[in-house]
């Protein structure tokens, strides 16, 4: 049987040996290393013409570039969100084919680069019939930073934002035709939840992950990682008003908030003593913990689901 992206990912863990100063090697948002007494965090994450975009969509959106420059930045900088670090120096590898608008490309990585304050300090320029680009960050963290698998029973499922909007998003530059630009930017422009990371981390929450392939494909990675069972409930689970108008009912908006992805909304778990704390810094409530393992909704085990780079949807 063909290895699913996941399956990959585990056979490449278990053949790479880990060394000295490694804390935490391949598997999570970022990986964690020992860093001048600090906790050094590395990742990186690409944007490939085809798979992420389709050029054709300049004539729906005419500053395209702009804000792939600036999500190529953003997509990273959640990953590093996701532990409560703080990005500090990034590398870039462009693959230019000639229809690549370079310098609006770089007016967005600017842009983001200020926002997030991080720095670009180098990279790699190659000729590619097919665009692409690769973006690599070293973060910090004071603290331990929070992992996957330290979800503990009891605690509390928290996440930033709402849910499902990238995927509306993106079917209307799929359909060729713009009908609601909030959700096209919250697709091509998603922002990291940096502050809301790394405050989580700074109140003492251990477990989070951003969700890049889906809601309930991120909480599966939680609940896997952590041997835990979570329960969440399809009242709690925040849709934009935008999203429910484009969908028409409430059922179709909660379909592509569960399996949706790229919104990079952060899920953190954290007991209930911190759950006041936790909203104040814009976490809203979905779910709980528990013994035993799944995911479930509304009490109904949900199927593993997300999107995978090696099968597609699955
Ligand atoms: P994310 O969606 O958070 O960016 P990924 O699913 O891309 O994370 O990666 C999960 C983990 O697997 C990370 O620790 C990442 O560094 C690692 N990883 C992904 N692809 C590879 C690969 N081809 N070789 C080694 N490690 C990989
Ligand atoms: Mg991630």
């Amino acid at each position: 049987m063909k290895l699913s992206e996941f399956e990959f990912i585990n056979y490449v863990a278990s053949r790479i040996k880990s060394g000295k100063g490694v804390i935490k090697g391949i598997g999570d948002d970022t990986a964690v290393v020992e860093f001048c007494g600090k906790f050094g965090l590395l990742t990186c994450d690409s944007l490939v013409g085809g798979t992420h975009f389709l050029e054709s969509w300049v004539s729906l959106v005419p500053e395209l570039f702009f804000f792939l420059g600036r999500k190529l930045v953003s997509v990273c900088v959640s990953d590093i969100a996701s532990m409560g670090g703080a990005p500090l120096f990034s590398l870039i590898t462009l693959g230019a084919a000639p229809s690549v608008e370079l310098e609006k490309f770089y007016e967005g990585v600017e842009s983001a680069l200020c926002e997030y304050g991080l720095f670009l300090v180098g990279g790699d320029t190659v000729k590619s019939e097919n665009p692409f680009f690769d973006f690599f960050i070293l973060g910090e963290s004071e603290k331990f930073p929070m992992l996957r698998e330290n979800a503990k029973a009891g605690e509390l499922v928290g996440v930033t934002g709402s849910f499902g909007d990238a995927k509306a998003g993106l079917e209307q530059l799929l359909f060729g035709k713009v009908k609601d630009r909030y959700l096209i930017n919250r697709f091509l422009d998603p922002r990291a939840r940096l502050r809301e990371g790394r405050e989580a981390l700074k109140l003492g929450v251990k477990c989070a992950i951003d969700v890049s392939d889906g809601l309930v494909f991120s909480l599966y990675a939680i609940a896997e990682s952590s041997n835990v069972r979570i329960e969440i409930s399809s009242e709690l689970i925040p849709l934009s008003n935008n999203l429910v108008s484009f969908c028409g009912t409430r059922e179709k908006a909660l379909d592509f908030a569960l399996y949706g992805g790229e919104d990079y909304e952060l899920v953190a778990t954290f007991p209930e003593e911190l759950q006041e704390k936790m909203e104040e810094l814009g976490f809203k409530v979905i779910g709980r913990v528990m013994e035993g393992n799944g995911v479930y909704l509304d009490g109904k085990l949900l199927k593993k689901s997300g999107y995978d780079h090696f099968r597609g949807k699955e």
